[in-house]
């Protein structure tokens, strides 16, 4: 099978990760007190991906005289027999002259390497996460093993990394520059996210004209998340709902939590997420957390309002939501609200537009010269302020991915820039290009 190395220095944070990508219940297995082992292997799986992973992190609790060299024997053994390597560097510590000789052995190994800045829970973190640029493995990856964050990403780099016939076919990955969103023979993938009653179920049965799932007030419905293959107007489409989690607990807010663990895993496969939300009830927390996990993920937003038979004598109400949504999902900004009724199917090839229209603007690419052009007006009219004495000197910017939207900034102390100042670039940046309802990223690539 395809193996994954774990490689890094003492105390970054490997065991972690591997007990994440491995579960639980081996790690316990395996982890009896006073018992150092020079590697552990085990059986991962991350979403549809199987593999094993070698963990070199036993090692730590050597002897510290052999350490230095029982560590890179192993590391070197482990690299040997791996098919891509994880290179995990702890964000909060920065880089060290230990991760720069691990960097050396990873780099000699020449394999695909997989860059993870561990510890980036916090923006201290992330700052941090940058300085990984310089050795030299390719972007790193901001990551919390602790926390789970970063999953996604991890998920989508080993993807790349992963030999074709051990996965199925990704749509995504398929040029992404190439193909545009709205290509007839490649579904668009959306996800359907909502609080319990919101109307998912409901919303999919309308879609797909059958009665493909259950809906009603029956208690214990329980299904899994899937996907279900549709066409609209001869596209096609495929969608992902969360409909089964809702009835698995009755505690409200262990109920977040599900709803949030089981949004997950659609927002994961989705390239579009329709927030459902029901018209009868305002905004609420569980709304929020959801569209926190969009903005993580990287996913194309749109927000649709069920339950719209029930208001629509209400006018002000499309009003306040969308105020209200402009307020709240600050991070997604300008996401297209559209009103629907499930039950009535109102409005649902409205919501189908406006799906498509979303993954055309997270797909979307901005050239390097209009960009630049850009910037340089921006940068006269509102230069980066000089912090403690510093000065912050933006050199050019280019997109480094789409889906979603990425771009990088090069100059010298970028790391000192204020966080108010990154937001006004990114909201400048989708304003000019008009960038509604997509996550945009914006890192910094500082020569100093
Ligand atoms: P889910 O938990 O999000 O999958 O929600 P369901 O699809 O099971 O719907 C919850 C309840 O809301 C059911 O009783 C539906 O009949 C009702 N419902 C769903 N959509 C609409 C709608 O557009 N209008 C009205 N009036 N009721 C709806």
């Amino acid at each position: 099978t395809f193996t994954v190395a774990i490689i890094g220095r003492p105390n970054v944070g490997k065991s972690t990760l591997f007990n994440r990508l491995v579960g639980k219940k081996l790690a316990l297995v395996d982890d009896q007190p006073g018992v150092t082992r020079d590697r552990r292997e085990g059986q991962a799986r991350l979403g549809d991906l199987d593999f094993t992973v070698i963990d070199t992190a036993g090692l730590e609790e050597a002897d510290p005289a052999s350490l230095a060299g029982r560590m890179r024997a192993q590391t070197e053994e482990a690299l040997a027999s791996a098919d891509a390597i994880v290179f995990v560097v702890d964000a909060r510590a920065g880089i060290t002259p230990h991760d720069r000789q691990f960097a050396d052995l990873v780099r000699r190994a020449a394999k695909p390497v997989i860059l993870l800045a561990n510890k980036a829970e916090s923006r201290a973190g992330i700052l941090q996460t940058y300085e990984a640029f310089g050795l030299g493995l390719g972007d790193p990856i901001p990551f919390s093993a602790e926390h789970g964050e970063g999953l996604s990403e991890l998920y989508d780099a080993l993807r790349e990394a992963l030999p074709e016939q051990t996965r199925l076919p990704d749509p995504e990955e398929e040029g992404a520059e190439a193909e545009p969103a709205d290509d007839a023979d490649r579904p668009l993938r959306v996800a359907i996210v909502g609080r319990p009653n919101a109307g998912k179920s409901t919303l999919i049965n309308r879609m797909l004209g059958e009665e493909r799932l259950l809906t009603g007030p029956e208690a214990g419905i329980t299904r899994d998340s899937i996907g279900l293959d549709w066409e609209w107007r001869g596209r096609k489409v495929k969608l992902f709902d969360t409909a089964g989690m809702r009835r698995r607990s009755k505690v409200e807010e262990k109920l977040e939590k599900l709803a949030v663990s089981d949004g997950l895993r659609a927002v994961k496969f989705a390239e579009v997420v329709v927030l459902l939300l029901d018209a009868t009830i305002p905004f609420e927390k569980q709304d929020l957390a959801i569209q926190n996990l969009i903005e993580k993920e990287g996913r194309a937003l749109v927000i649709a309002v069920n339950k719209w038979d029930l208001v629509a004598g209400d006018p002000g109400r499309l009003k306040r939501l969308t105020d209200d949504s402009e307020r709240l999902l600050s991070q997604v900004k300008g996401a297209r609200i559209v009103p629907v009724s499930a039950l009535t199917g109102d409005g649902v090839d409205r919501l189908m537009e406006a799906c498509f229209a979303a993954a055309e603007v997270w797909s979307r690419r901005i050239s390097t010269a209009r960009l630049n052009k850009w910037l340089s007006r921006v940068l006269e009219g509102h230069p980066p302020p000089a912090v403690s004495g510093r000065r912050i000197k933006i050199r050019y910017m280019t997109q480094v991915k789409a889906r979603p939207p990425h771009f990088a900034l090069f100059g010298n102390q970028l790391d000192s820039l204020p966080e108010s100042y990154t937001r006004y670039l990114i909201n400048g940046l989708r304003e000019q290009f008009d960038l509604p309802g997509t996550p945009i990223r914006l890192s910094m690539r500082t020569s100093d």
